[in-house]
């Protein structure tokens, strides 16, 4: 959206401006930058009716800055900018990211030493060429050489899923302890973002000496990396990961949670609409700023936090809203459990109804079922099913194959109740005759889910090349569901997809894809993915009874 690079720009014109000392004309830029983002219509189209005129009459854009924003939407770039960035090196907007070392020392960072690099500067710093310029020691040494390890480590992220098992550690030893009244998780992890380069707990006591000598004391936590007044980061004896602990005064929990849970730019919007200050409560962070409360899960989405919608983020969907699982393995294929096994796991997370989708016989390597053993698993479930109260329906994951047709013909298929279709074989197509075959199976009257769109494995693997759009645009058409796979090294699609996929009108299911009966929790990794994408109960198929189902998923 042009409003957004444009704010970006105006943005960087900003930090240019701090690190050459001049605050006033920064904050300027500043300022314009949040007007151009919370602008409703697009800034070209205002220009376009109304000229420089119309761009002045915004709040905080004075003749200079309207100048500045109609060069850009005239030539494409911002001459200021350009002339600004002419004097820095190319990676200044990173070093000025280096947490610790304000715009002064910058300024005299880059006037003093040729650095190209955040990784000159640390190199600069290691070799104690910055305890050489006139003000500077060996503690701003010290303070890059962390700030820089910690801006390249944000690259070192773990699952969301394993910042998780983290942080419960910490929260265990803490909770109920005398000296802390409360503790929760902010930053990346609390926004359920896919990923976690930073882990921060927030907790709120009258001692911290106290909370900080309890953490230390625990197996788990290491050397303490970094070090300030208020917190300090350890490094976690698991893994390569620091987690940074944060203690604050009761009187400021909320206002501490709200801006380190971010991002950044949320806060910023926030804190200039009124929301400043020191509040116990995160909720009268927002209360300040006459905002509706907004779930961290949202705080990311890149919406104006002026347009949300009350209602919009207090009903996006809840893992409780979740009836049942429609992608689960069994040990007929290369799952863990028996048919009873996954059953008595979905009764225990309180499901109405769970479809055994096991894989179909292409899919040798996971032990993929033959039509024949495929008809006794069926009877299999038959069983059960008389059994239990739960609908036990039956279901396959069937392969999409190569050309887009699927790995049993349609007198099997037509056998069961779910079809979940899948590519698992040949990732490397390109892009058109990958999204070729993945539309041929979506289009196919008796597939009902398309599992794990883009095939991506977080961390490990991207996913294939393929049209997002189409494949949206062929479920739409042809009501087949898309699934939001809960697995935490997979959650695809995106919650940037599964948004398209509602605005489309594409139904979402959240299945686990399980291979044990220990993974069906997991399928709040799945939910949380959902509420990113400020999905509602109602855009999902598996919140719903099974008599609510569409007509063309009936059986
Ligand atoms: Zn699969
Ligand atoms: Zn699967």
């Amino acid at each position: 959206m042009i409003n957004d690079i444009v704010a970006g720009q105006l943005g960087k014109i900003s930090v240019l401006l701090e690190l050459e000392g001049k605050d006033w004309e920064s904050k300027a830029f500043r300022d314009a930058k949040s007007t151009v983002k919370r602008l409703e219509r697009p800034v070209s189209s205002l220009y376009e009716d109304r000229g420089h005129d119309g761009l002045k009459a915004l709040d905080d854009i004075g003749s200079g800055i309207a100048s500045v924003i109609a060069d850009y939407l005239e030539h494409g770039s911002m001459a200021k900018l350009d002339n600004l960035c002419e004097r820095y090196p190319d990676d200044v907007f990173d070093i000025t990211k280096i947490r610790g070392v304000g715009p002064t020392t910058t300024r005299k960072l880059l006037d003093n030493l040729s650095v190209e690099t955040v990784e000159d500067l640390k190199q600069a710093a290691e070799n104690e060429e910055v305890r050489r310029i006139s003000g500077l020691g060996p503690s701003t040494e010290q303070k890059i050489i962390d700030g820089v390890e910690t801006l390249q480590s944000k690259e070192e992220a773990v699952l969301l899923s394993e910042a998780d098992r983290i942080t419960n550690v910490i929260q265990r030893v803490l909770t109920g302890h005398d000296s802390v009244n409360e503790v929760h998780v902010a930053g990346e992890q609390r926004r359920r973002c896919e990923t976690v380069s930073e882990l921060i707990v927030v907790i709120a006591t009258e001692s911290p000496r106290a909370v900080h000598s309890l953490v230390r004391r625990h197996e788990f936590i290491r050397d303490a990396l970094d070090k300030d007044e208020n917190s300090v980061t350890y490094a976690f004896a698991k893994g390569d990961v620091s987690i940074t602990v944060r203690t604050v005064a009761p009187s400021q929990f909320g206002s501490a949670l709200f801006s380190l849970t971010g991002p950044e730019d949320h806060v910023e919007e926030v804190h200039e609409s009124g929301g400043s200050g020191d509040f116990e409560d995160e909720k009268d962070v927002y209360e300040a700023a006459s905002l509706p409360f907004i779930p961290p899960e949202l705080r990311d989405s890149g919406e104006d936090t002026h347009k949300v919608n009350p209602e919009q983020s207090v009903d996006i969907v809840d893992k409780d809203d979740v009836r049942g699982d429609l992608h689960v393995h069994t040990n007929w294929s290369d799952g863990r459990g028996s048919v009873r096994d996954m059953v008595d796991a979905a009764e225990q997370q309180g499901y109405e109804y769970i479809a055994l989708t096991d894989h179909s016989k292409s899919s040798g390597f996971a032990g993929g079922l033959s039509s024949d053993e495929l008809a006794r698993k069926n009877e299999v479930i038959e069983t059960v099913n008389d059994e239990t109260d739960l609908d036990v329906l039956k279901g396959s994951e069937v392969d999409i194959l190569n050309d887009g047709s699927l790995d049993y013909d349609d007198t099997v298929l037509r056998q069961l109740d779910v079809v979940v279709a899948s590519v698992h074989s040949q990732f490397d197509m390109d892009e058109a005759a990958m999204t070729h075959r993945v539309c041929q199976a979506v289009k196919h009257p008796l597939v009902d889910i398309l599992g794990h769109m883009t095939g991506r494995l977080l961390l490990e693997r991207e996913g294939y090349d393929i049209d997002v759009g189409a494949v949206l645009q062929a479920a739409a058409d042809h009501e087949t569901a898309v699934e939001i796979n809960s697995t935490p090294r997979r959650l695809d699609v995106s919650a940037d997809t599964a948004r398209r996929a509602k605005h489309l009108g594409v139904r979402v299911v959240i299945n686990t894809d399980s291979h044990s009966p220990r993974s069906l929790p997991s399928v709040r990794y799945g939910v949380d993915q959902a509420r990113r994408a400020g999905l509602q109960a109602s855009d999902i198929l598996n919140t719903k009874p099974i008599q609510d189902w569409p007509e063309n998923m009936s059986f």
